[in-house]
């Protein structure tokens, strides 16, 4: 059987929020099968508890924001993405402020964090939702089409291409491919930083934003080049975030896919839509589990050797 996980002990991370420069803690905690991701705003007068899912999701502007009973929790995309990258079905997050803390601007530090509490199989099938029909957003005409979309596939594979004409990302490349079953995440996508313009930042910061970010959390540019001493960690870093930024916004639906997901000039906002689609389409998609581990496809079956 294909088990169900979540991690062996606890473990906590201190940090600052990139929007609100706020400094929080987050304290991961291993929870039951079927328990899926949830986070606890712990600093409010009485906890509350945030269920990811897909309608929690109630602002897309700069980062993915779940809301519950009152409360809310920001910018939780690259912890989730880390939570999918690494197949973790169940977790409490004890958080003690609204945004989730950017540490180094990718999705790496919380890799590391999840990798050193350990990963604890459980007694429960992992359950996938599997899709069957493909589903499609769109948006714009022209020069400012955006699209998503899901289509069966036997795995999890995504396509990610930006349009987004800088002399820094000309040369290294609009378009990138991760398949689960191929690829490595933590190796090839986890280090990819957030990035961001100088000229933007200086916008943000007059408007209350991005009052945590900075070089050592987000690649920096101004019209000509990276501004960052040590450069970019992968030569195509800029669109491997995007891949990272989509698996955290779809890992939001719950449980994971069996989909290839391809997108052009996607983002939170759409990433989240096309979630909704597929939700308002019941005949587009199952949820299945493998009894036989050997019939799981290669990329999630290798996990579970792996732990
Ligand atoms: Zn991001």
């Amino acid at each position: 059987m294909l088990q169900q996980r979540t991690l062996k002990s606890l473990t906590r991370a201190v940090g600052v929020g990139l929007h609100g420069g706020q400094r929080v803690e987050i304290t991961l905690r291993p929870a039951q099968p079927d328990t899926g991701i949830v986070f606890r705003r712990v600093d409010l007068p009485e906890p509350v508890d945030i269920p990811v899912g897909t309608m929690a999701v109630s602002d897309t502007r700069m980062a993915s924001t779940l809301s519950h009973g009152g409360a809310r929790v920001n910018t939780v995309e690259h912890l989730m993405s880390a939570c999918a990258g690494l197949g973790i079905d169940n977790l409490y997050i004890d958080i003690t402020a609204e945004e989730v803390p950017i540490l180094d601007g990718s999705s790496a530090s919380f890799v590391f964090l999840l990798q050193s509490a350990g990963i604890e199989l459980q007694n429960a099938p992992k359950r996938f939702v599997r899709i069957k029909k493909p589903v499609e957003v769109r948006e714009g005409e022209g020069q400012n089409v955006k699209w998503a979309r899901l289509d069966p596939f036997h795995g999890y594979k995504l396509s990610f291409e930006i349009d987004f004409h800088h002399p820094a990302v000309d040369s290294t490349g609009q378009r990138v491919e991760f398949d689960l079953s191929v690829h490595n995440y933590s190796r090839d996508i986890a280090r990819a930083r957030t990035f961001g313009f100088t000229k933007d930042v200086e916008m943000m910061r007059a408007n209350g934003l991005a009052l945590g970010g900075g070089m050592d959390n987000a690649i920096v540019m101004d019209d000509y080049k990276v501004l960052n001493a040590g450069g970019l960690r992968y030569d195509d870093e800029f669109v491997k975030h995007k891949i990272l930024d989509a698996m955290g916004d779809l890992y939001i639906l719950g449980k994971p896919l069996l989909a290839s997901y391809s997108a052009f000039r996607s983002g939170h906002a759409m990433n989240n839509k096309l979630l909704r689609e597929l939700l308002a389409h019941e005949d587009a998609w199952e949820v299945v589990t493998f009894e036989n581990e050997k019939l799981a496809p290669k990329g999630y079956a290798q996990l579970a050797r792996a732990w």
